[in-house]
């Protein structure tokens, strides 16, 4: 998409910079910095008896921008040496304020003194120390404001763990260039809408940031250290090239008409693979493979349809709670899943229960989520679900509800023991039965339950999973992170993260193997489905069923059209003999150069 600024600025050099390509496609629009200016927060009272608890609220909102800070400060070391220290030295004055700084101790004597709530608190004591400056001519100290204005921000969006709403409503072709983007922030870009695409200089690969860019069909390149500190302005010409994980500001007129000539060539294969669209993903030899789509968010069942889609193999049912303070009851739930069991006309939807927590966390559930030294091994998913049980039951019956509308499986995440898909089995069969009761749906059965097969426990009991539940998906994305030990959403070690190690295709085996002896149909739904120099070993290892972006759709159905399943077999016998993840990858490459 190409929007250039109209407006004239000073000449600027071009600029190159690399990143994680995580989305493939390339946006030529107009930068947009999302400099996170200080927001309306809300002012109320606190009574004396629930000050202490608002200094914890402080205290929390202070460790989490510490660690982004240190995030941040890792990021820049990787930068050339100058650039480094001038980032480093800058970062390190907002560590400092944030320890303790004349604005954190004035923040909590606000609270304490006058009973003010934390985000007004901060807001104050900026609005104090920004009128001492101010005072003072002196470029030195003005810039130091700007710090202290940078710090408090950051706190207050701690605080309130806002998204920046102004994300929904952009100028057409703005390429939004930010620190972070959260999946609830990213979930406000409108699929096909004004949003050309977006860089960040944190985030991984397999990030639910990188996983919603490429479900909205964003170019996106995440993990890009000087981003921010680039020179850029708003306004600038700025290109994304999401494949190749490139980012260049102020293009020259010769750089502009190469990335115009990749673009229109990346159109014109897209357009050349949605011929395939109406075609069998059937093998030469004639197995048939079934391709469905993840969903994040209702926008995308149009190009879920688009794709051909023959289901819908993973319902991420988190957007339901996103951007917004309170829980969506169940009448709500029920109109949004069952919206997108009628648009399926007949195909399977697979509903996975609420997921949160790790990077996603959202304000609905205030404090419920874990936060503590380990989020990702903490209080989320189903773990949640079934602590908060009014959550998961609200959620079942809207499920319930929604599978009268047509075919519907209910997945749960994170599972790590049969116990717990007991509990959820007891669970729904209360809730089927009140929902008898209640004559909201008299005539429904209930709907099979699946388990993820995310957790590396769970995997190696997948015989016994097998024998409570009645369907298995597989999540490599959670497979990986957690049986290497690499965080998906750290881009320090986006380099060691490779779902094609040994030891998580082996999980992959182990668990399909269990499915096959225990005779329940197994998917596949991370990110892996949709890589098409994978497709030769999923099926190679009995995977029929793959999930995925509906963008990777196509792809990965030319990729089947073309091999023999045996091959593909025999192709995947070699690869699980290999330990080196470099040589799995050469003898995948080999096979698909052939085919
Ligand atoms: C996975 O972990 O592979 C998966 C599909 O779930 P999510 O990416 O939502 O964690
Ligand atoms: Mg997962």
């Amino acid at each position: 998409m190409r929007t250039g600024s109209s407006r004239k600025r000073p000449k600027r050099e071009e600029r190159v910079l690399h990143g994680l390509g995580v989305s493939e496609g390339i946006a030529i629009g107009t930068a947009h910095l999302n400099e996170r200016g200080i927001m309306e927060v809300p002012d109320y009272p606190v009574a004396a008896a629930a000050r202490a608890a608002e200094h914890g609220r402080l205290d929390a909102a202070v460790k989490r921008s510490r660690r982004q800070v240190e995030k941040l400060r890792a990021k820049a070391a990787t930068l050339p040496d100058t650039v480094a220290e001038e980032l480093g030295f800058l970062l390190d004055a907002h560590l400092h304020m944030l320890a303790d700084s004349r604005l954190i101790r004035g923040a909590a004597r606000r609270i304490s003194e006058d009973g003010r709530n934390a985000e007004a608190a901060v807001q104050a004591e900026i609005a104090e120390i920004a009128a001492g400056f101010a005072a003072v001519e002196d470029s030195y100290l003005a810039a130091r404001i700007q710090d202290v204005r940078e710090v408090g921000d950051r706190l207050v969006r701690s605080l309130t763990n806002r998204p920046y709403q102004a994300l929904s409503h952009l100028p057409p072709g703005s390429v939004i260039l930010t620190e972070e983007l959260s999946p609830a922030e990213t979930a406000l870009i409108a699929p096909g809408g004004d949003v050309a695409g977006f860089a960040t200089v944190l985030g991984g690969v397999e990030s639910h940031t990188a996983i919603m860019a490429r479900s909205l069909g964003l170019p996106a390149v995440l993990g890009v250290p000087a981003l921010m500190h680039s020179g850029i302005a708003n306004g600038d010409t700025v290109i994304v090239d999401g494949a190749a994980g490139v980012v260049v500001i102020a293009p020259t007129a010769a750089t502009l008409a190469d990335y115009e000539e990749k673009h229109a060539a990346f159109l014109r294969e897209r357009q050349r693979l949605n011929r395939l669209r109406d075609l069998p993903a059937r093998t030469r030899d004639g197995v048939e493979i079934c391709l469905q789509g993840n969903l994040e968010l209702p926008g995308e069942l149009e190009s879920v349809l688009a794709a051909g889609a023959e289901g819908i193999g993973l319902l991420r049912s988190e957007f339901l709670y996103m951007n917004r303070e309170d829980l969506p009851g169940e009448e709500e739930q029920y109109r949004a899943l069952a919206a997108v069991v009628e648009a399926m006309d007949g195909k399977p939807v697979t509903v996975r229960t609420l997921d949160v927590g790790s990077e996603k966390l959202l304000t609905s559930l205030g404090g419920r989520v874990s936060e503590g030294a380990n989020p990702a091994l903490g209080l989320r998913a189903i773990r949640l679900s079934l602590k908060e049980q009014p959550l998961l039951e609200t959620q079942l019956a809207a499920i319930l509800r929604a599978s009268a509308h047509g075919p519907v499986r209910i997945l749960l995440p994170m599972i790590s023991t049969t116990g717990e898909v007991r509990a959820v089995r007891r669970i729904l069969e209360k809730i089927h039965r009140r929902l008898r009761r209640r004559k909201v749906a008299p005539r429904i059965e209930i709907p099979p339950l699946g388990v993820m097969i995310e957790v590396p426990g769970a995997a190696l009991t997948a015989d016994a999973l097998a024998r409570d539940c009645d369907f298995f998906a597989i999540g490599t994305n959670d497979l990986t992170m957690y049986t290497l030990a690499i965080d998906r959403g750290d881009d320090q070690v986006a380099h060691l993260y490779n779902p094609l190690h040994p030891a998580v295709l082996r999980l992959i085996q182990f668990a399909t193997e269990a499915a096959h002896r225990a005779g329940i149909p197994v998917s596949l739904c991370g990110e892996m489905a949709g890589d098409p120099r994978c497709t030769v070993l999923l099926l190679g290892l009995g995977i029929r069923e793959l999930s995925m972006a509906a963008g990777s759709i196509p792809r990965v159905k030319e990729r089947v059209r073309k091999m023999d399943h045996l091959a593909a077999n025999r192709r995947a016998n070699m690869v699980m003999d290999q330990w080196d993840p470099g040589r799995i990858a050469a003898l995948l490459d080999d096979f698909n150069a052939l085919a």
